[in-house]
């Protein structure tokens, strides 16, 4: 078995199947630590995933921050507040969410799936896939540091490359969304003012920004905005990035004072998904199977629970008796995981359509800010302990956008 990537997808992909028992090899063409553009925020659910790979309290000793929950501004300054411990009768696995730098967090999870016995090769590129006579995938063709190429066979290989994956593009699933087209730049400050215990989205009319405290002192500052804004000359995002945040005096003025600790990275657009999440031979698995919009901010959830659903389907590929009952595991794990997502999905796509259309966020917010119960709902559902069934229902999205 062959996982690429080792980001939260790959390795907890790798520990799941480690952990039964299954010969796994993780090959990333970083060198860890790695950073990765994020707003590194995870959801309370998240935590039981953690805790299952026994990383929650190495990502606690590391110094992650704890959010209470999230607060939203919207464009006409409309404040709400959602708290994760609430009155609707759904719990988190924790009360609180956590935020800690993607340096460690990664580092921590690959160290997780190589304690469970994964073999880890680094600074390893993919470039292509192997096949055999039936046209299944067989292996992988690597790069490594020195330049020198190679192949690793394996029974199954899964893409848990990210958002670009070669493994997606090399099967011919990876379909690009032409909207939202949105470019992300972020950065780590120290000494941001007006901090406190929640995680909070501040919606504009050219874009959005998450800010969060991520433990250590630093605060996780990230602007989206427009593809079309955004120029792509070198510097160029940096000196958007300086200026949007200028452009906001509400947040501009909170980081007079803070040093920015690092350089602003760009990612995006981002918006993808695959057709289907497996091909004969391979799965794929966190943003290489699908990622939509950094807003409601559960990738970092979903490729960790991407893992422990793909684990058993690909230890059933393994031990099946032919190549089609093979196949049928492997389509088992994509209809299963349709099932779990699609109602997050269909969340972030309203959350998407509100964010563009700027009245719409107002009204959201305006209903939101006055109520509570609603609002504590709604984070609850980003949080990913409240089933999206609660907020997507015509009763709730009704009473969301009543005057
Ligand atoms: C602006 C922004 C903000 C976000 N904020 C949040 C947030 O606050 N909370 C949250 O939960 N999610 C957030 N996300 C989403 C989150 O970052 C991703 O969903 C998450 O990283 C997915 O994990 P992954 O393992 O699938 O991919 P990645 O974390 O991207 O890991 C992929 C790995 O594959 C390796 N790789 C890539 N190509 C190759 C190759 N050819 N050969 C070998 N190795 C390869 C890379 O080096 C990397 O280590 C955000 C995303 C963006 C863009």
């Amino acid at each position: 078995m062959i996982v690429v990537g080792g980001g939260p997808a790959g390795s907890s992909t790798a520990w799941h199947l480690a952990r039964r028992g299954i010969d796994v090899m993780v090959v990333d063409r970083a060198r860890f630590p790695r950073d990765k553009p994020c707003a590194e925020y995870l959801s309370p659910e998240a935590s039981r995933l953690l805790d299952a790979m026994g990383a929650l309290g190495d990502c606690e000793r590391a110094g992650a921050a704890h959010l209470a929950g999230m607060t939203v501004r919207s464009p006409n300054g409309a404040l709400l507040r959602g708290d994760f411990a609430a009155a609707h009768g759904f719990r988190g696995f924790r009360d609180r969410g956590l935020a800690l730098r993607r340096s460690l967090l990664d580092a921590i999870l690959l160290e997780r799936a190589r304690i469970a016995g994964a073999q880890v090769v680094e600074e390893e590129r993919v470039t292509g896939l192997v096949r055999n006579a039936r046209g299944a995938v067989a292996g992988v063709e690597v790069l490594d540091a020195r330049g020198q190429s190679a192949v690793r066979r394996a029974d199954i290989v899964v893409g848990a490359d990210g958002l670009r994956s070669v493994v997606a593009r090399r099967l011919g699933l990876s379909r690009a969304q032409r909207r939202p087209r949105r470019i992300a730049m972020i950065a780590h400050y120290r000494g941001v003012d007006g901090m406190g215990a929640y995680g909070e989205m501040h919606v504009e009319r050219d874009g959005y920004a998450g800010i969060a405290d991520v433990g250590g002192g630093l605060t996780n500052v990230a602007v989206v905005a427009p593809a079309a804004r955004v120029k792509r000359a070198a510097g160029a995002a940096a000196a958007f990035f300086d200026g949007w945040l200028r452009a906001h005096p509400h947040i501009g003025a909170r980081l007079a004072r803070a040093e920015r600790v690092d350089a602003v990275r760009a990612t995006g657009p981002f918006a993808h998904h695959a057709r289907r999440a497996w091909a004969r031979g391979a799965a794929l698995v966190g943003d290489a199977a699908d990622f939509y919009d950094p807003f409601t901010g559960e990738g970092i959830y979903a490729a960790l629970r991407g893992g422990e659903l793909v684990a058993p389907h690909i230890a059933n590929a393994l031990d099946a008796r032919s190549p089609t009952d093979a196949d049928a595991a492997l389509a088992a794990y994509d209809a299963e995981r349709r099932r779990t997502f699609r109602g997050k999905w269909r969340v972030e796509r309203l959350v998407s359509l509100a964010v563009a259309v700027p009245a719409l966020m107002n009204r959201a917010a305006r209903t939101l800010g006055r109520r509570k119960d609603m609002a504590d709902l709604f984070v609850g559902v980003a949080g990913d302990f409240v089933p999206p069934s609660e907020i997507l229902s015509l009763r709730y999205l009704l009473r969301l956008l009543a005057t």
